[in-house]
């Protein structure tokens, strides 16, 4: 902040130069709480690598459906549920298309709170 002068929060407080208001601290501790956290991020990126190489594959390259539409995202054959082994088990993994994969999206499981999000992959 390049001036001190004492300043008026919008919420009606008088604030001292240079300091914050009580209102705008509890904004901002709101908005680290609903950022995702630096092991969600991880993960993303993780997964992000681990499916572009697994959809890289000869075997992958096909929608697992049999519609014979080009793969575009992995899908989890058992649902997660948050399982991490399920949801990095390999096994686990089939190539989808991404609209195959949407038809079946109703009953999908919630990925990392961000359900779209393995839908991404690829596009
Ligand atoms: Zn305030
Ligand atoms: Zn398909």
């Amino acid at each position: 902040m390049p001036t001190r002068a004492p300043w008026i929060c919008g919420c009606g407080h008088k604030i001292a130069g240079g300091q914050m208001c009580p209102c705008q601290r509890r904004r901002k501790v709101a908005i680290e709480k609903s950022r995702p956290t630096a092991r969600q991020r991880g993960y993303d990126t993780r997964w992000q690598r681990e499916t572009t190489e697994f959809l890289a594959q000869p075997q992958n390259r096909l929608c697992a459906c049999g519609c014979g539409r080009r793969a575009t995202m992995v899908d989890h054959k058992i649902a997660h549920k948050g399982d991490m082994w399920l949801f990095w088990d390999r096994r686990n993994w089939q190539p989808m298309n991404r609209r195959c994969n949407s038809r079946k999206a109703a009953s999908r499981e919630g990925g990392f709170g961000n359900p779209i999000r393995t839908a991404k992959v690829l596009q």
